[in-house]
């Protein structure tokens, strides 16, 4: 019986994400062709054989498929365009698939400027965190023909969870269920923050407030699970920049804009995420804004050890 020959993969952008993404490519067999503007963000895969190229042209000149994973709809830009970019590259017939969280206003433009080309171009940004990249069990919201999706299912279950792989729509879908999520994301931590503290300062107990909230129907996800990685742990994730999250509150408000939906909410949440962005600065974690409640309350907000331990 022979292997199927895996498609070589082209892959621009190997940061926190992009790190963990090529590395369950190559693990899955996948020719790897990798180009990053910080070239030590590659050593580990090109020891273990994948193939640096010197420009996003020449990697896609050297590859079956290209992915970008790239911070902002900026450097898509600057990673296609240009004589050194993906569109340079790639041949006619060629395959880009953009896994940034992003806008549409590249990759349509890029479709209007090359129709003659026959080119196959995707959104599939992901969710779970580089947690997720490192361990392959992303969520990928995938936007584009459905051919194009079945074709590349294998690339995708590479670095995602099989059952969470979702076809979401034509051109554009991925993105805009990727803004969407995450902006109710971003508006329930804000929203969990502000009851927090108040319940904290009027004397509730925190472990106690917690419980009421997690057995009532004001339950969320957030309450019952994320909330923990900072109430018990104090961690902010700093696998995700506070400058990438305010980066795609905004694109959540352009996107309403664009389609003339207005958002009260979303507009006041991006608010208090820049603010955070101007105290606690660019890289801390995507769940710093917490912080600002918690100082309110006049310290952290911390569950205390659990019963058992505490009494031992
Ligand atoms: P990051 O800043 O850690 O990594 C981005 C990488 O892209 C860097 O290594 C940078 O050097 C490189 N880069 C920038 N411009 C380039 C160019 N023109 N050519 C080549 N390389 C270039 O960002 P990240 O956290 O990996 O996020 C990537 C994307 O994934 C963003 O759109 C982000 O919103 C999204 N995302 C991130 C997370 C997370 O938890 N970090 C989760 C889901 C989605």
């Amino acid at each position: 019986m022979t292997t199927p020959t895996r498609p070589t993969v082209g892959f621009i952008g190997l940061g926190s994400m992009g790190g963990g993404m090529t590395r369950n490519l190559q693990r899955s067999g996948f020719p790897l062709v990798v180009n990053d503007l910080r070239p030590e963000s590659a050593a580990e895969l090109v020891a273990g054989g994948a193939r640096w190229a010197e420009s996003a042209a020449e990697v896609a000149a050297s590859s079956d498929l290209v992915i970008t994973m790239l911070p902002t709809p900026r450097h898509v830009s600057d990673a296609v365009n240009g004589p050194a970019g993906i569109l340079a590259g790639i041949a006619d017939g060629g395959t880009w698939v953009d896994m940034s969280t992003s806008v549409p206003e590249v990759a349509d433009a890029v479709r209007r400027a090359n129709a003659s080309r026959g080119l196959h171009v995707l959104d599939a940004p992901v969710s779970g965190m580089s947690v997720g990249a490192a361990s392959g069990s992303l969520q990928i919201f995938v936007g584009g023909e459905a051919e194009d999706v079945e074709r590349l299912r294998p690339v995708f279950e590479a670095m995602g969870d099989p059952e969470r792989i979702l076809h979401v729509g034509g051109h554009g879908a991925g993105y805009a269920v990727k803004l969407m999520i995450n902006q109710l994301w971003f508006s329930h931590l804000v929203a969990t923050a502000e009851v927090l503290a108040v319940g904290v300062k009027a004397g509730v107990d925190l472990g106690v407030l917690r419980d009421a909230l997690v057995a009532s129907p004001a339950n969320s996800n957030f309450v019952e699970k994320d909330v923990l990685s900072i109430l018990e742990h104090g961690d902010y994730d700093e696998g995700f920049a506070l400058a990438l999250a305010c980066k795609d509150l905004g694109l959540s408000i352009d996107l309403a804009r664009s389609v003339g939906v207005s958002v009260e909410l979303s507009a006041l949440v991006e608010q208090v995420f820049r603010r955070s962005r101007a105290v606690h600065g660019d890289r801390a974690g995507e769940m710093t804004p917490f912080r600002l409640y918690e100082e309110l309350t006049g310290g952290p907000l911390r569950l205390s050890p659990a019963k058992e331990a505490s009494t031992r």
